[in-house]
Order: C-alpha cells, then structure tokens, then sequence
C-alpha cells in the first residue's frame, strides 16, 4: 500500500472465506471492509487537519501525540500486519523458526501457552504479538487499543487482534475458542521471512 497521506484500503490478500473456520466469511468482510476502512477515513481526515503530518509515513504516525492520528494510524498498520500474517493453507514452521522459538520460550508447546494466555489476558481491546527485541530475542507482548510495538522499540513479527469485532459475530464471548482457532491460519512463512 501507499505509506502516506492518502492512505488507502488495500483488497485482502486472498478470498473472504479462504481463512474458514476460523474466521468466518462474514466477520471477515466486516472486519476488513467496515472496521479497517474506517481507521484508513479517521486517519486521512485527522491528517486533513493537520496539513504539516501529511508527508509522514505511517510508521512515523504511530508516535504522533495526536491521539486521533496515533490510534488510528495504529489502526491501519496493525490490520494491514494482521492480514498479511494469516493464510488459507500455510504449512507449519520450518525449522529456523522453530528452534528460534524453543530458545527463547522453551518449546513450541510453551511459546503457544504464553500467547494463549497473553491474548485471553488482554482486558478490553488490543492485540498479542510475536515480537523481535533489539537483541534479536523473541518475546510475547500485548499493547491495548491499537497500540503498535514498533513505538516501543520491538519489530513486530506476528499479531492477533483480540478486539471483539474480530471474533464476536462468531465466537461471541468465547475469545479463547477464537485464539485457538486462529492457529490453523498462520502464516509462519510471513513470520519467517520478518525475522532479523
Ligand atoms: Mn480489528
């Protein structure tokens, strides 16, 4: 996508219900078409405002101390991220990854433990993340809102979005059921191809 004002509502990268049953046809069409749009709309009008941001890319955007700016450009990066780090039919992580993930947590089995809990242990709004420390070391780590890792020095490698709109239609209250679900359309080769 374009990283500066205008920004734009990139298609899906595959079919809206290729990523069935994890995540539905119709959760996925609202999620993209409604929810992401309009952080694409707030952020380009926030950015009519202020005429002085418009040549910021979006990264920059994260840190804004416009709460309206940094929310929502946290809202199109992250969705972007999100789209990007799931598939249809991916296949299991190879084994750079896997060993990578068996030093810093222990075994895959621990990794997947940490951010189950993690996402379920997000109150309210926000995201989980697989994210890479300026040590290279991999780390588990939720931010509220739309709050972006980048903003806190980690290169995100993988995200959740445990916002109700991306589960409710479906899952209703049961974001556990959702979580697990979710882990049949990772995309690890995504993930792999973003580690440092
Ligand atoms: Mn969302």
């Amino acid at each position: 996508m374009l990283n500066t004002y205008p920004f734009l509502l990139d298609k899906l990268p595959y079919p809206y219900d290729v990523l069935e049953p994890a995540i539905d046809k119709a959760t996925l069409e609202i999620h993209h078409d409604k929810h992401h749009l309009t952080y694409i709309n707030n952020l380009n009008k926030a950015l009519e405002e202020n005429i002085y941001l418009q040549p910021m890319v979006l990264e920059e955007l994260l840190d804004s101390d416009i709460p309206m700016i940094k929310n929502n450009a946290g809202g199109v990066w992250n969705h972007d991220f999100f789209w990007m780090g799931m598939i249809g039919s991916g296949r299991g992580m190879e084994d750079t990854l896997r060993v990578e993930i068996e030093r810093n947590f222990g075994s895959v089995e621990e990794f997947t433990k940490i951010f189950e809990a993690t996402a379920l242990g997000r109150f309210g709004s926000g995201w989980a993340w697989l994210v890479q420390n300026s040590n290279g070391g991999l780390e588990v780590m939720s931010t509220a809102n739309q709050d972006n890792p980048l903003s806190l020095g980690f290169t995100p490698l993988l995200a959740l979005d445990v916002w109700e709109h991306s589960y409710y239609l479906k899952y209703q209250n049961r974001r556990v059921d959702y979580v697990k679900a979710w882990w049949g359309i990772v995309n690890w080769e995504a993930v792999e191809s973003l580690m440092k």
